[in-house]
């Protein structure tokens, strides 16, 4: 029936799972709930949809779903066994707004959130005769939030003519959470697959070093310049650290490559070492300056992109950096001098979730030869993906995540240390081909003083757009839930409240006890991969034929940092300095416009500079004039795209909008409603930025002391950096710099202090 390649076939044989087929089958077709752990590499993503494949369980004209916590999992591993069993039309995949699923589809992969929404339509997952939770030991909501669901769904499927098969996969670490009788009240069969594994050595620093770039970047020329044969893996944080040592390592190590007449990559081994001239001194405020820009480009970097769905490689037309030589003075470049000579090339390539699907494939050749390979990561490589041939791992200790403040939903990035258990997977993937060797950057006692696990996505999200899809699928008491670790009652509460607020859920009183139930409202919001609030703009947005505005606005408010700050902008003198910023100035202060559509503020400016960005296709040339970060104009054009798509999938035909890149201006009476619309779906959010002076407490360098507005009235002081906090601040300077100051406030750049003067005290919303 399968007519795999022989290549294929061969290298299927060598996987540890391969030998392990028939008693997986067994035990699945055995038993409601089959749990099976196995190292990462083991085959268990590419191989069991096959084997469940093979043994009949898509003959009778149901599907075998696989959800991933990551889109790039579900992207990329429906392509590879579509590949794998030469069948690329029956497999396919389903991300939040994109995927190729088609009647012929037999084995389906997704991300977990989409199978939970599956669940408001199809209670029973009648399609399916065999549900996989990938990943499960990294817990993120979703796949917690489906464990609990499913846990009740397999029982009761067992009545039925279907029956219903959940197979759990995970690393070996975490399986005490899914086998306590909470959750599954039968005990489910838990299979091993043993991955042959190479001892491997664990190296700490004695010291940890401040700078883990620099030690990382220190440690693969060491690695490369003295120990035998081996590829290297390098963890560090984000697709800008990721880059960076790319860069860094690629100018050490020249290599060319050369176009042969076949189209073929030749390489070419060309070690040329040019002593760097050092730069002269730059004059103080310069030197801030960049600084300055460092921590920008951080805030970018920061984003969790898998989150918005944009799969795709947001770096290839990625210039060189202006920071470039401040960062090799800080890698110690110069003080490690020229490589040896006969040293051979390194083979250096990134791996992050943004990459496309193509330049991601290359990790999985065979590097040219008489090369070194060396792949700088973020933590994808820890558990989804997994690079043959590794003999060294390096491990910079940190990972970037996501916190958030559960009071406000105020979410921001921070460089955070993993737990043990990462740093262990991480030093794991070194013992795959031989014994090998993880460099930890860090000493023991740091690791000592890890948290073992990390704590589970429920407990540290808000769980708002979670307790609406549960509520919509009739789970009022969401706290009764049979959650692997339930959320805090605190955070279920808060999230109740926010969403009562917002008008998606109604107290009703039952028998003298109060619950808040969903509405209709709420059951149209729920409809939308998206934030309860962005998806109550959308549908307010639809009620007055505001759609185009309103989604260009939401995908302006979702991509981080899309305006260059008027601090940021700087010329080379201070006369140019000066010119730049009036300019930036007087640019937005025209499209605020005049009388009532100036209420629209920094929101309207947001808008027309993306607008007028994509309008000229995102150039460079068209970013730089409209004082805009490409990156993110691309990738809020992208958004504007899918949420079109998303909107159309959802409206009746006389609905359907267009991406229009003609769009007017919103009238004045447009402006008002889009103002309505903001102040009635963010109410949570907006705050009003006031002087420092006024405070009480101390206020951070960057940062902004904002007013949180309550809807009833209520005020609540909170001070929140400006430096990572990702939403509140950007709404503060939106709402505040330009929309209700007076007319002749013009903002001034004062040259001696080298800052903006500018007023602060201004509102957003109803004026008293
Ligand atoms: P697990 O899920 O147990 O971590 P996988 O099924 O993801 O393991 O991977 C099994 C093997 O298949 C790995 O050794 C990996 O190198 C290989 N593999 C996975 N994806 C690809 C791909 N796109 N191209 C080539 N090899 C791949
Ligand atoms: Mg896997």
């Amino acid at each position: 029936l399968v007519a795999r390649t022989e290549e294929i076939q061969k290298k299927r044989s060598q996987l540890p799972i391969f030998s392990e087929e028939m008693n997986i089958v067994e035990a699945i077709n055995d038993n409601l709930v089959t749990i099976v752990c196995g190292e990462t590499g083991s085959g268990k993503t590419t191989q069991i949809p096959q084997f469940l494949y093979e043994a009949g369980y898509a003959s009778d004209g149901q599907m075998i779903g696989i959800t991933e916590p990551r889109r790039v999992a579900a992207v990329s591993m429906a392509e590879r066994v579509g590949e794998e069993l030469n069948r690329p039309d029956i497999v396919s995949y389903q991300i939040r707004y994109e995927g190729n699923r088609s009647e012929k589809t037999k084995i389906l992969f997704m991300t977990d959130g989409v199978l939970l929404k599956e669940l408001e339509t199809d209670m029973m997952l009648n399609k399916y005769s065999a549900i996989i939770i990938d990943e499960a030991h990294e817990r993120s909501m979703y796949s917690d939030v489906l464990l609990g669901m499913l846990s009740r769904i397999v029982p009761l499927r067992q009545k039925s003519a279907k029956p219903l098969r959940l197979v759990v996969m995970s690393a070996t670490l975490r399986l005490d959470d899914f086998t306590h009788p909470r959750l599954f009240l039968t005990p489910p069969k838990v299979l091993k697959v043993d991955a042959r594994q190479f001892p491997v050595t664990v190296h700490f620093e004695r010291h940890t070093p401040t700078d883990y770039m620099a030690a990382a970047f220190r440690k693969v020329c060491s690695i490369h310049e003295k120990l035998p044969k081996g590829a290297i893996l390098v963890f560090v944080t984000g697709q800008r650290e990721v880059q960076q040592l790319v860069n860094k390592l690629t100018r050490r190590y020249e290599m060319k490559f050369e176009e042969t007449k076949l189209g073929e990559k030749l390489i070419v081994g060309g070690k040329k070492w040019k002593q760097k001239k050092k730069e002269e001194t730059k004059d103080f405020t310069l030197e801030k300056f960049k600084d300055e820009i460092e921590r920008e480009e951080m805030k970018i970097d920061g984003k969790d992109l898998d989150e918005k769905g944009l799969v795709e490689d947001m770096w290839s037309d990625c210039e060189e950096d202006e920071e470039e030589q401040d960062l090799e003075e800080n890698l110690g470049v110069s003080s490690l001098g020229p490589p040896p000579s006969g040293c051979e090339p390194l083979y250096c390539l990134p791996l992050y979730s943004l990459l496309s699907t193509e330049k991601q494939k290359r990790v999985f050749e065979k590097p040219p030869e008489g090369v070194r390979l060396c792949v700088v990561s973020t933590n994808v490589a820890e558990t989804s993906l997994t690079i043959p041939g590794v003999k060294y791992v390096i491990d910079c200790g940190f990972e970037k995540r996501r916190l958030y403040d559960p009071v406000t939903g105020v979410s921001k990035f921070a460089i955070c240390r993993t737990s043990q258990a990462s740093a262990d997977q991480r030093a794991g993937r070194a013992g795959r081909v031989s014994a090998g060797h993880a460099y930890r950057l860090f000493s023991s006692a740091v690791f000592q003083d890890l948290p073992k696990f990390a704590e589970p996505e429920i407990v540290t999200k808000p769980v708002d757009q979670l307790v609406l899809n549960l509520k919509a699928i009739n789970i009022v008491k969401v706290v009764n839930f049979p959650f692997p670790t339930p959320p805090s009652a605190e955070s279920v509460e808060k999230a109740e409240e926010r969403l009562l607020k917002l008008g998606a859920l109604e107290r009703t009183t039952k028998n003298g006890k109060t619950e808040a139930r969903i509405n209709s409202l709420g059951r149209s919001l729920s409809a939308f991969p998206l934030a309860p609030e962005y998806a109550k703009m959308l549908v307010m947005a639809n009620q007055h034929g505001l759609l185009p505005y309103v989604i260009l606005l939401i995908a302006a408010l979702s991509v981080r940092e899309p305006l260059i700050p008027v601090s940021s902008v700087r010329g080379e003198t201070s006369e140019e300095t000066k010119a730049k910023m009036t300019s930036l100035l007087v640019q937005r202060k025209q499209w605020c416009g005049k009388g009532v559509s100036r209420r629209l503020g920094d929101v309207k400016v947001l808008m027309q500079a993306l607008h007028n960005c994509d309008r000229q296709n995102n150039s460079q040339k068209a970013c730089e004039t409209n004082f805009t970060r490409p990156t993110a104009a691309k990738e809020a054009r992208r958004l504007r795209q899918q949420l079109t798509n998303l909107v159309n999938g959802l409206c009746k035909p006389s609905q359907q909008v267009l991406l229009d890149p003609q769009m007017d201006e919103p009238t004045d009476s447009q402006s008002n409603l889009i103002r309505q619309i903001l102040v009635a779906c963010l109410c949570n959010r907006i705050a009003k930025r006031v002087n420092p002076s006024s405070c009480t407490e101390e206020v951070p360098k960057g940062a902004y002391h904002c007013q949180h507005l309550e809807q009833n009235g209520k005020q609540q002081m909170r001070t929140v950096c400006g430096v990572d906090a990702e939403w509140l601040p950007r709404l503060a300077e939106s709402f505040c710099s330009f929309s209700e100051q007076n007319q002749d406030d013009q903002p001034e750049y004062d040259a001696q202090r080298d800052e903006i003067v500018r007023p602060v005290d201004c509102w957003f919303g109803p004026r008293k």
